[in-house]
């Protein structure tokens, strides 16, 4: 069989050894309920807190502010729920366009509400306006709380959001960040951020999916989306899912900095793969700001090329990629984080994320330029 390239590391990563010998030993040892007063229940419940201990130390957090959840899409929708909850009705909650559909999705139903949101549109290189600027804004507008990622899944933008926390401090701002893809790439320290809020999920990290954390400041009382269960202090209900929460302990002891000492490396072999683009004249335009961009992702934009079949040819000779969001993958619609850069509809469909994993070699890079230009003419759309 042809070996594959594995180049969608944003849509989900393999998961890390370490992870999984963790998980094994957690399915075979730990059947107990961590609720459960008795032994077996003691011993489930000493591995959750174990990996509450590992996910807070790797992410600069204190123990109480972490809460188990099934990933970031339920952590963002927690957040965005705790930061409406906090607001009196008039004041307005801020987002960027570009926020995760788990972000988007909630602020929405809530504007639909009555709830006030300001969003906040990104420029061609997908950056937000500088702290200073967004701070006024704020004030201008009367925002009380906002969600803004700490790194775009699609194109890979980073966002500066300690000098954020830093322009608004004395603001009374409730922040947010969905740190989904941040973590493992860039360093992130929930308490050098100075934000009160922050997503993460397993999965992008080496740690198994179907699991995440919201790590929260005291100060804010969530609001649980879950009502009836006394879980994670009354903050997320039902039985913890003891093997999967030990799994994502794991990757964040080991996997996290394995990532981030592997990030240099990772940034020369996508900054390889994008010159050998740019070398083949394949008609490509990178989107993002280079300077602030994840070490593991270049979002390109393939003139005259549909980026579904593009994708498909691509699996076809044996690499993995995304067109836009692997999310909304299988939709017709172009990508809301491209068109946000003010791309046309018809040029914004033509646009591939390849994203890079610690494991990723050069010779996937190069196997990957070899196949790249018959692969992109095979998928020009015919004029
Ligand atoms: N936020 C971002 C930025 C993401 O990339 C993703 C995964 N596509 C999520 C949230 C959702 O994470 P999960 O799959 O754990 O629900």
């Amino acid at each position: 069989m042809q070996h594959r390239i594995y180049l969608d590391h944003n849509a989900t990563a393999p998961l890390h050894l370490a992870a999984l010998e963790a998980m094994q030993a957690a399915l075979v040892e730990l059947h107990g309920n961590p609720s459960s007063i008795h032994r077996d229940g003691q011993r489930a419940r000493a591995a959750v807190e174990e990996a509450r201990r590992e996910v807070a130390r790797a992410l600069g957090a204190s123990l109480t502010e972490v809460v188990f959840t099934s990933g970031a899409s339920e952590a963002n929708n927690l957040a965005v729920q705790t930061l409406h909850r906090a607001l009196p009705p008039g004041r307005a909650i801020a987002a960027s366009v570009v926020e995760h559909p788990s972000v988007l999705a909630p602020l929405r139903a809530l504007e639909a509400q009555g709830r006030r949101v300001v969003w906040l549109d990104v420029d061609p290189l997908g950056r937000l306006p500088a702290p200073d600027a967004l701070a006024a804004r704020f004030a201008h507008e009367d925002v009380g709380a906002a969600s803004l990622m700490l790194a775009n899944n699609e194109i890979g933008a980073c966002y500066d959001l300690a000098a954020l926390a830093g322009a608004l401090s004395g603001q009374g701002v409730w922040l947010h960040t969905d740190a989904t893809q941040a973590i493992g790439r860039i360093p992130v320290s929930f308490g050098a951020l100075g934000v009160h809020l922050l997503s993460l999920s397993g999965h992008k990290l080496g740690g198994p999916k179907g699991v995440g954390a919201l790590i929260a400041d005291p100060a804010l009382t969530l609001a649980p989306l879950l009502l009836g269960g006394h879980q994670e202090r009354g903050r997320r209900g039902g039985t913890e899912n003891v093997p999967a929460i030990v799994g994502l302990g794991a990757a964040a002891r080991v996997a996290i900095p394995e990532a981030l000492a592997a990030a240099p490396h990772l940034a020369a072999r996508r900054d390889r793969l994008w010159a050998g683009i740019q070398a083949a004249g394949l008609d490509a335009c990178r989107q993002g700001d280079p300077a602030a961009c994840l070490p593991n992702t270049l979002s390109v934009r393939f003139g005259g090329v549909d980026g579904e079949t593009l994708l498909m040819n691509l699996d076809l000779a044996g690499i993995s990629v995304s067109a836009g969001a692997a999310c909304s993958a299988g939709s017709l619609e172009p990508s809301h984080v491209v068109l946000a850069l003010g791309v046309p509809p018809e040029q914004a469909r033509g646009a591939v994320r390849f994203s890079l994993g610690p494991r990723t070699t050069d010779a996937e890079i190069d196997a990957t330029l070899d196949r790249l230009p018959a692969v992109v003419a095979r998928s020009r759309i015919a004029s």
